[in-house]
């Protein structure tokens, strides 16, 4: 079903300055979809009101006309229609008719995962962005939005369940073994918000009372024998109904809200109107099949998804370039769901590392936009960490000005204003802001300058007259950057002085908003030389430069009572001794610089030992910088040095830590032993002690080897157990301990996305030898996309190790051209692994440069994945 575009529509860019408001409404809309073995019919009929004669355009492709007609009060009328590639041009001569309009398509043959396709036995649609062109002729913009009647008919043993949104109000046998369901939706929607399911699935019930004291009940279908895994789901969306209640005063609007399950998806999930499309993964979740990152990632997408209720669906886009409206939006909040669930800092720390590891390189590198775009090639790459991360950052940044207290009243302001329309970021801006009686002409900057903006900070100290001075300097004048700042004394005390520079927010946080270029912030009345804790929560998605002593970071590693930034201490402080180690170890070849990693681990050891540090903020601690945060700090990447580098700190820690680390890891096990045996019953602690066990031996297998693997059906844990076992198994036990866990596992698809994920992002030097033989073996299918992003997107981010050889670059765009010919959306998400491209050495970025521009002069890629790559090229 994929269509081959010309050249010129290769090039084709659409721009928001282009855009212009459609002339015409849709008042109400039926669709009736049959279901046959080799083809499905879609008849439509709408009903069209416009403000004057004029054309207008129906998206439309890969379908077969059947019948086109245009009528009005039972008589026929006769409109000149033009046919084009990509949808019908139609002249009217009246100012309102029905258009009926029958095509048939082929769901079974598209492997694009847009419009309507089948995964598995079902027939399931995904339309966000523009999937809806596949199904039927209709104008495939967000901001048209009309009442939907869908009728469904089918043969009832293959298809006994069939979904669409909104409530059921008709269900019928037609007799020949078939049967027909009618769905009404109350609420008007675009079209991108569409969907059906059709299939022969199991499904688990629940009901929920709203506060005003209606009942919805929740549905959730997955494949046969899998309900008892959706209860994790069950429970997520029954607490984030109820949370959008309490924070946001937002009730459920129908009264069924139903999620089906299925393993074919390009993205996470789809929070189409009453009826959500999941990626299995995000909701089939049990113990022994696991993760406790799937837990929580289950917990967040699903309680995302409903939160677009309102963010999304009762408020809606008016072209894609606003998509942050609704998901930097709907992403804060399910944050700050996230946050309410667990603690505070912890969260924030998860949500900077994704926005650091992510976001970051995407703002630095060739594919960085603004939050609002202003052009695009294909609406599909709009789906990037810059418009959810960033978009994300950028809302949180308006609570951090106002304080929460104010923040919850402009929202109230918000939802009462817009409900039912199409709107932009600038309408929610003003709003929030201006509204408030805040002037925002500067702070829209973040939605239209791209890159993270830099601030240089110096500080100096008058011993003489008692005062710190900040010296704040922004590089170019151009953003609004609201800082959250504290200042300590040297026992760790908070000091709680005044700064003329120094505001508080609604809710009586320090902060100083940051509008000029450059700033001075004084504070007078010190006994001492102070501590600043500088970013506090990470306030605004900047980059900090400062030069400052390390024994600050140290200082507040150990002393910082806001979480974030005690981590982010530790993490400064990991991060310039691995600098130190890099140039005089590998560089300039100093034995003896590995003694200088002493400080540090002093400072692991006081953390370790600290009794009155909660575990799940010491697992936090001990997860070090990630790979790509380590690349950014470095400002470019050497991989095996890094490799080297990195595996030396591990070693020594692990060495001159050991028996404190053996020791807390034994008693973990302990613990976590009688834990498990009691309940196997997901717990955010449980899950924190996991987590602290397996980052301490990390460092100790980094001396040892494998260690003190114990008996356990946690797949955490089992996995964690493979996981080590790559590490040192080489040659012919390395493919038997791989196939080994296939053989276990064949059956469970959502187990062998993790087994190739550990496969690939491990760094023995055999793991490329593995991939290919993993998929010789017929065990990776590139049609499924979790399979590629499993084994594919992993291994491009497994950044120390894929770097090291160019024939992984030969392999990697093999499969991706491969993939791009039937599924362009996965290919281009695949393509952006690539973005680091700047940051290696010449050589390196001379070879990759060279195989990217080969295919993007090939005329054979899509869209899609043209305008990533050719970008990098
Ligand atoms: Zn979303």
């Amino acid at each position: 079903m994929f269509s081959v575009i010309t050249d010129e529509e290769r090039m084709e860019k659409t721009f928001l300055k282009d855009y212009q408001k459609p002339h015409y409404q849709i008042l109400k809309l039926d669709l009736e979809f049959s279901l046959f073995d080799n083809y499905v019919t879609v008849a439509q009929k709408s009903r069209y009101q416009l403000d004057e004669i004029k054309p207008f355009f129906l998206n439309g492709l890969d379908q077969e006309i059947l019948e086109l007609t245009f009528t009005d009060k039972n008589q026929s009328l006769e409109f000149k229609v033009e046919k084009k590639n990509d949808g019908l041009t139609v002249f009217p001569t009246v100012k309102e008719f029905n258009l009926n309009i029958k095509t048939k398509i082929n769901p079974y043959t598209n492997k694009s995962l847009e419009g309507l396709y089948g995964s598995k036995a079902f027939l399931v649609t995904q339309c966000e962005a523009e999937g809806f062109r596949k199904i039927t002729f209709f104008p495939d913009r967000p901001d048209v939005m009309t009442m939907y009647t869908v009728t469904i008919e089918a043969d009832v043993k293959k298809f006994p369940i069939l979904l669409s949104n909104g409530n059921r109000i008709e269900k019928k046998s037609v007799g020949d073994n078939r049967h027909r369901v009618t769905w009404q939706d109350p609420w008007k929607k675009p079209c991108y918000l569409f969907a059906v399911f059709a299939g022969d699935v199991d499904v688990l019930t629940d009901t929920y009372t709203t506060r005003s004291g209606k009942k919805v009940n929740l549905e959730i279908y997955a494949e046969k024998g899998k309900s008892p895994r959706c209860k994790h789901a069950m429970e997520s969306l029954k607490l984030s109904m109820k949370w959008d209640e309490d924070k946001f005063d937002r009730e459920y609007d129908l009264s069924e809200y139903m999620i089906v399950a299925i393993d074919d998806f390009n993205a996470g999930a789809m929070e189409n109107k009453g009826l959500n499309i999941f990626n299995s993964k995000l909701i089939l979740a049990d113990s022994q099949t696991a993760t406790d990152a799937d837990f929580f990632d289950i917990e967040s997408v699903v309680a995302h998804e409903y939160f677009h209720n309102w963010t999304g669906n009762r408020i809606t886009l008016r072209n894609w370039f606003q998509l942050s409206l609704k998901e930097g939006l709907t992403v804060f909040r399910d944050q700050e769901f996230s946050a309410d669930m667990t603690e505070k800092g912890i969260q924030r720390v998860r949500d900077v590392d994704t926005l650091k590891n992510r976001q970051f390189p995407e703002d630095a590198g060739p594919n960085a936009h603004p939050v609002r775009p202003e052009s695009c090639y294909s609406v599909d790459n709009f789906f990037t960490p810059t418009i959810y991360e960033k978009g994300a950052e950028v809302i949180r940044m308006m609570q951090n000005i106002l304080g929460k207290k104010q923040f919850k009243l402009a929202m109230d302001r918000y939802f009462k204003k817009y409900d039912g329309q199409a709107i932009t970021t600038d309408d929610y801006r003003t709003t929030i802001l201006d509204e408030s009686g805040y002037n925002s002409e500067l702070f829209v900057n973040w939605y239209q300058k791209p890159g993270t903006p830099k601030v240089s900070v110096t500080d100096s100290w008058d011993a003489t007259s008692k005062s710190f001075t900040l010296h704040l300097e922004q590089i170019e004048s151009q953003f609004e950057i609201p800082i959250f700042v504290e200042l300590f004394d040297r026992d760790g005390k908070k000091l709680d002085l005044k700064s003329d520079q120094v505001q508080t927010n609604s809710d009586g946080q320090k902060l100083i908003l940051l509008k000029t270029s450059t700033l001075e912030v004084k504070w007078d009345g010190l006994s001492g030389r102070p501590v600043v804790s500088f970013l506090r929560n990470f306030s605004a998605p900047i980059i900090v430069s400062w030069n400052r002593p390390l024994d600050d970071y140290y200082f507040l590693a150990l002393n910082d009572d806001d979480t974030f930034n005690r981590n982010e201490s530790l993490q400064q402080y990991w991060l310039n001794s691995f600098k130190n180690l890099y140039t005089q170890f590998i560089l300039e070849n100093k034995k003896d610089a590995v003694s200088k990693l002493q400080p540090l681990n002093g400072l692991l050891e006081s953390i370790l030992k600290n009794e009155k540090l909660e575990e799940r903020v010491k697992a936090k601690l001990f997860s070090f910088p990630s790979h790509s945060v380590i690349m950014q700090f470095m400002g470019f990447l050497d991989a095996a040095g890094f490799q080297k580098t990195e595996m030396t700190m591990k070693s020594y820690f692990g060495k001159n830590l050991g028996s404190t680390l053996k020791e807390k890891v034994l008693q973990l096990n302990t613990q976590l032993t009688q834990l498990e045996a009691k309940s196997d019953h997901y717990d955010q602690n449980i899950a924190a002690k996991r987590e602290l066990k397996m980052n301490l031996t990390d460092l100790l297998e980094s001396v040892e080897g494998q260690t003190n693997p114990y008996q356990t059906k946690n797949f955490t844990s089992v996995l964690f157990q493979f996981a080590s076992q790559l590490k040192v198994l080489a040659g012919e036990a390395r493919k038997q301990e791989i196939l080994k866990f296939y053989t276990q596992w064949k059956s469970e698809p959502l187990v062998l996305n993790k087994w190739l994920q550990t496969i690939s992002t491990s760094d023995h030097p055999e793991t490329f030898e593995t991939i290919k033989w993993v998929c010789s073996q017929g065990y990776f299918n590139p049609e499924n996309p979790n399979q590629v992003y499993a084994l594919l997107r992993n291994f491009g981010n497994n950044l120390f190790y894929f770097h090291q050889n160019n024939s992984h670059y030969d392999f990697f765009l093999g499969k991706l051209a491969e993939i791009d010919a039937f599924n362009p959306q996965v290919a281009a998400r695949l393509a952006t692994t690539l973005q680091v491209v700047g940051s290696l050495p010449e050589e390196k970025k001379s070879y990759l440069g060279k195989l990217i521009q080969q295919m993007t002069t090939s005329n054979k890629l899509s869209k899609n994945s043209f305008e990533v790559l050719s970008k990098l090229a």
